[in-house]
C-alpha cells in the first residue's frame, strides 16, 4: 500500500463483530499521539486509488507500552468506507491519521466538577471509555455517570471493560444502559432527553445534575445531542466555552 501524506499505515490486529453492523478494529503499527477521548481519521483507497477517510474516536486510552489503537464503528450499508472497514481481515492495512483532535478530554473538565455525566448513543460511547480508562488522568469527580443509549440490548458493547472500570472507580462510576427498541428490556427504556425530563435517569443514577456542580459530555447521534442540550439548558446548564466556562460539551458523530 502506498505512503500517503498525513497518514501512517497500520495493520489490523483484531476485528470484533458485536452485531451484524457494529464492530471494533484493533490496529497496530501506526504511532499516534493523542489524549484520551480524541478522534483521528481512518482511511482506505477505493478502486481508483483515491483515499476515502472518515473520523473515528479512539476507544482505548493512550498506552506507553504499545501503539495499539482501537475504534468502534457502525457500518452503513450504503457508505463508501464502513462496509470496507467491516470486511478487513487480520493483517490487512488501514491508513490512520497522524493527528488526533477533539475536546472530550480530561483537561476540559472543570476542576470543581462534582458530578460528571457522560451521555452517549451508539458508537458515541467510545471516547468515554477511552477517557475513563486513562490511568494517568482519571477524572477526580465524586460521581461519574456513564449513560449508553442504544436501539437494542445487543448493542451494549464493551461490557467486560465497563465492569472493570466500575470496579476500578470503587463506587464513583455508575453505568446506565438505555434501550429504545426492545420491548422486554430490563434496562431503562426510551431516549436520553425524555428520561432526563421525567427524572428517571437521575433517579436511576442517584446522582444530581445541576449547574453548580455538574459537567455533561455528550457524544453520538446529532439529534440526541440537539434534544439533550435543549433539555439541559432548560435545567439551567450552559454550553461550555473556553472563554466563559459552562457545563455542556459535545461531539456530533455525523
Ligand atoms: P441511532 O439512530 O443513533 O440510535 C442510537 C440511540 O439514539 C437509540 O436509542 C435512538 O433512539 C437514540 N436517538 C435517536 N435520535 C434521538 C434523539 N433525537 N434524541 C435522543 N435519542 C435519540 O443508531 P445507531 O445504531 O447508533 O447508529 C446507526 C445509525 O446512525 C445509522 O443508521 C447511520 O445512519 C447513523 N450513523 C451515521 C454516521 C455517519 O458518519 N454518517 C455515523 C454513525 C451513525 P430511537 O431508537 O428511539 O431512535
Amino acid at each position: 500500500m502506498a505512503v500517503l501524506d498525513g497518514f501512517n499505515l497500520a495493520r489490523l490486529e483484531r476485528r470484533t463483530d458485536w452485531t451484524p453492523n457494529v464492530f471494533s478494529l484493533r490496529l497496530t503499527g501506526a504511532p499516534l499521539t493523542f489524549k484520551a477521548g480524541q478522534f483521528t481519521k481512518l482511511g482506505l483507497l477505493d478502486d481508483e486509488g483515491n483515499m476515502i477517510s472518515r473520523a473515528y474516536s479512539l476507544v482505548n486510552a493512550p498506552l506507553n507500552t504499545s501503539d495499539m489503537l482501537e475504534f468502534l464503528i457502525v457500518a452503513h450499508p450504503e457508505g463508501k468506507l464502513t462496509p470496507k472497514l467491516q470486511q478487513l481481515q487480520t493483517g490487512d492495512g488501514v491508513y490512520v491519521g497522524k493527528e488526533a483532535y477533539g475536546d472530550l478530554t480530561f483537561d476540559i473538565i472543570p476542576k470543581q466538577t462534582q458530578n460528571l455525566w457522560l451521555l452517549s448513543t451508539g458508537t458515541g460511547i467510545g471516547p468515554f471509555l477511552s477517557l475513563l480508562d486513562d490511568m494517568n488522568f482519571r477524572p477526580n469527580c465524586d460521581e461519574i455517570v456513564l449513560v449508553h443509549a442504544v436501539r437494542h440490548e445487543k448493542e451494549l458493547v464493551y461490557r467486560y471493560l465497563i465492569d472493570q472500570l466500575v470496579q476500578q472507580y470503587e463506587g464513583r462510576l455508575r453505568y446506565l444502559p438505555v434501550v429504545s427498541r426492545d420491548s422486554d428490556t430490563t434496562h431503562l427504556s426510551g431516549r436520553i432527553p425524555q428520561l432526563l425530563q421525567s427524572g428517571a435517569l437521575l433517579r436511576s443514577a442517584d446522582v444530581s445534575l445541576a449547574p453548580e456542580q455538574s459537567f455533561v459530555m455528550l457524544c453520538g447521534n446529532p439529534e440526541m445531542i440537539k434534544d439533550t442540550q435543549q433539555t439541559l439548558v432548560e435545567m439551567g446548564l450552559n454550553k461550555y466555552r473556553r472563554a466563559t466556562g459552562g457545563n455542556i460539551i459535545f461531539e456530533r458523530y455525523w
